[in-house]
């Protein structure tokens, strides 16, 4: 396995059993809605947010609202 390939989603949707896609998906947070690139299953729609990557996002959100 090359390091490629290992960093290629990994995920899964349990549902259906296909690979989850890296998607735009608007996430809702201290009443502002930010665009981040997260995994969702194309087929039913389920997002797939890691907590480390949603702690991440997070932070980096309130940067942004920090900066306004
Ligand atoms: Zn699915």
């Amino acid at each position: 396995m090359t390091l490629d390939s290992a960093n290629k989603a990994p995920w899964h949707c349990a549902a259906c059993g296909i690979p989850l896609e890296k998607a735009k998906v608007q996430i809702a947070y201290l009443g502002s809605a930010f665009p981040v690139d997260l995994l969702r299953c194309s087929r039913c729609g389920i997002v797939f947010i890691p907590e480390e990557l949603a702690l991440t996002r997070m932070a980096e959100a309130e940067k942004i609202l920090e900066d306004k």
